[in-house]
């Protein structure tokens, strides 16, 4: 594979989904031991459950957390994360809520669908909580009950995100996307966006994708192997 000097690029965009963790051991949705297989959305993951029994949500939500927590960053996130602290125009923009970017050192990344490690009061807003289990189950302002701070299925996402990474997204030169197949709203939209911008635009993905076409350049492989192997900074 050719090396691509990413240097002289004035603005990175890494526009990750569920496969750029896959690598660390956190399944994804379409893939083989997806948690979607084992539990029903409706009964853990969108609003309506949890009005209908908190504590079940967030006991799965816990479950989850402690998956995580089981897992470690790959060889991939660790590149991206060099990258962020040799370079200052570089930016993840991810639909990943499990924080692995972050736990491999990166401080620039915009979590399009929240995050697990988060959690939010209708009132009072969002806090950190980032233990296996959560310190309390509720506000600790008000005592209601304490929400993930995660985008479930049937929620808006948050406006101000959206726009943030629409905004990195128009900016680009480079976007390299990696482990999304793509489909989902807003991702979909967003690498239009950067596409139509001129920029150059690879994607990393071990099977081809609705998209793949659109890319100059589509690298059939894992995250963790050909991030390394791609990408020179120094
Ligand atoms: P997806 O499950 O639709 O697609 C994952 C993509 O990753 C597939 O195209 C697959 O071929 C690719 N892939 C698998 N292993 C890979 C590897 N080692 N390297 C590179 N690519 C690999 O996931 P999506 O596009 O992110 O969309 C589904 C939604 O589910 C998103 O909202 C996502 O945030 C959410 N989700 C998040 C997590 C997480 O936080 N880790 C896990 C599952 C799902």
């Amino acid at each position: 594979m050719q090396r691509l000097d990413i240097k002289t690029f004035k603005s990175i965009v890494f526009f990750t989904g569920a496969g750029m963790s896959a690598e660390s051991g956190i399944p994804t949705y379409r893939g083989q031991g997806g948690i979607w297989h084992e539990y029903k959305i409706e009964e853990v993951a969108c609003q309506e459950a949890f009005e209908r029994d908190p504590l079940r949500v967030l006991q799965f939500h816990e479950l989850r957390r402690q998956k995580v927590l089981e897992c470690r960053p790959h060889a991939g996130h660790r590149v991206i994360s060099d990258i962020e602290k040799e370079l200052d125009n570089v930016v993840v923009v991810t639909q990943n809520i499990d924080g692995m970017h972050q736990f491999a050192g990166c401080k620039n990344v915009i979590e399009l669908h929240g995050s697990l490690w988060r959690l939010r009061c209708p009132v009072h807003g969002v806090w950190e909580d980032k233990g296996e289990k959560y310190t309390s189950y509720h506000c600790p302002h008000c005592d209601r009950w304490a929400r993930p701070d995660i985008t479930w299925f049937g929620d808006l996402l948050d406006n101000q995100v959206i726009v943030q990474a629409e905004e990195m997204m128009v900016r680009a030169d480079l976007l390299i996307t990696i482990g999304t197949s793509a489909v989902v709203w807003p991702a979909a939209g967003l690498v239009q966006v950067a596409l139509q911008n001129r920029v150059l635009s690879i994607e990393i993905n071990p099977k081809a994708t609705s998209v793949s076409h659109l890319y100059e350049q589509s690298i059939r492989g894992q995250a963790g192997q050909v991030l390394p192997e791609l990408l020179s900074w120094k």
